[in-house]
């Protein structure tokens, strides 16, 4: 008894296989999402392309050259315009920056109220660290623990 129901079933299936609704679903074109899934590339996976792409986007391009205020010395050629603060610049790639290690600061990006001492026991994803120009030593911006500087002392030119 067993047998000839199952050959039955299958040849339901096959029939279903011919004219079913679901077979014409999967020769539809892929959707917007799924072409986008199809773009990622997880063979990418060296850890500095990675955040470069999460923190700056695929392609590098930036929003202006970042200069020091006092001397221009050139800061940064890569940086990231603040959506709010026109003044303010996030960057990764820098140059002439002198970090100062020894005392740690809170930062708050979104008020722009910086450069209060750190309280023991800030987390370190928190904390950050003054930056200055190595050449004339004026405070251009911080950085934080991932290495990604906050510019908002800077004299932006392209
Ligand atoms: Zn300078």
């Amino acid at each position: 008894m067993e047998k000839p129901m199952r050959k039955q079933r299958q040849d339901e299936e096959a029939s279903d296989e011919d004219s079913g609704p679901d077979e014409r679903d999967l020769n539809a074109p892929p959707t917007e999402e799924k072409q986008l899934e199809m773009l990622y590339d997880p063979a990418a996976d060296d850890a500095d392309e990675k955040w470069v792409q999460k923190h700056l986007g695929a392609d590098i391009k930036t929003d202006a050259v970042l200069n020091c205020p006092s001397c221009f010395t050139p800061l940064s050629y890569a940086c990231q315009r603040h959506e709010k603060f026109q003044n303010q610049f996030r960057a990764i790639f820098v140059l002439n920056c002198l970090i100062d290690r020894s005392t740690s600061l809170i930062y708050n990006e979104e008020t722009q109220e910086h450069l209060s001492a750190a309280p023991p026991g800030t987390p370190s994803d928190q904390v950050y660290f003054n930056v200055s120009c190595a050449h004339c030593g004026e405070r251009v911006g911080v950085v934080d623990s991932e290495e990604i500087f906050v510019f908002y002392n800077v004299f932006p030119s392209r």
